[in-house]
């Protein structure tokens, strides 16, 4: 199957409340461009360097999403662009961002990376710390950045009740602080192997990479 085929199979079963974004990191720009050609205009990376590289050549329109770890110093490199950055896990890389967001006069969003997955390998944040992140007055300061949602990986395993009891903890919490951050909009969980699961558990946004592109090296 050609990207654009994987791409038509994939959106024809999602409902216009699920955001796909394609997962391109390791992958290159002619991939890209064969997704961007077929319609796809938001792409998900997991390394600064090179998201800004592919950023630099490819066209202006395209939605780049950050979905990995994030290092803070490397944050200067994807502010006048990135669009959506999934992994926060701190204040102090919020307040990073608010940094470089304010010297290009934007206000980035931000999901704040939640740990659902059982691995220690996953990192994330706990709903207490969600929460102690949310209502700080340093985070109440900050004007250049905006937390509109969560974002968590499942555990990597096959056993499919497990996957879908961590979705459900992680739209748990979601509902709960939506109820009181009315900038809470979007909830990005699921994969390639498990966004069925993420969306029939409330997913609004996956990001799905091997399924569309082939498997990486
Ligand atoms: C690589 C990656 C994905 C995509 O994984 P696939 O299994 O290839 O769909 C999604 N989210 C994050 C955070 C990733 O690092």
């Amino acid at each position: 199957m050609t990207i654009a085929e994987n791409l038509q199979k994939i959106n024809t079963t999602l409902s216009k409340s699920v955001t796909l974004v394609a997962v391109s990191k390791t992958k290159p720009i002619t991939a890209i461009k064969e997704a961007y050609d077929a319609g796809q205009k938001i792409f998900g990376e997991n390394k600064i360097q090179e998201m800004a590289e592919k950023f630099g050549v490819l066209p202006k329109d395209i939605q780049w999403h950050m979905i990995g770890h994030l290092q803070r110093n490397k944050i200067k490199y994807m502010a006048h662009f990135v669009s959506l950055i999934h992994g926060v896990d701190s204040l102090k890389t919020l307040k990073e961002i608010d940094k470089q967001a304010k010297k290009h006069n934007r206000i980035i969003e931000c999901l704040l990376q939640v740990k659902i997955a059982t691995e220690d390998t996953k990192f994330g944040l706990d709903s207490l710390e969600i929460n102690s992140i949310l209502v700080s007055e340093e985070y109440k300061e900050f004007e250049n950045v905006s937390i509109v949602g969560l974002m968590g990986m499942s555990t990597f395993t096959d056993d499919k009740i497990q996957i879908r009891n961590e979705f459900k903890s992680l739209k748990t919490i979601f509902d709960f602080q939506k109820n009181t951050h009315p900038n809470f909009k979007l909830l990005s969980m699921g994969m390639s192997g498990d966004y069925t699961i993420a969306i029939e558990e409330g997913s609004t946004m996956i990001r799905v990479g091997s399924s569309i592109f082939g498997s990486r090296q």
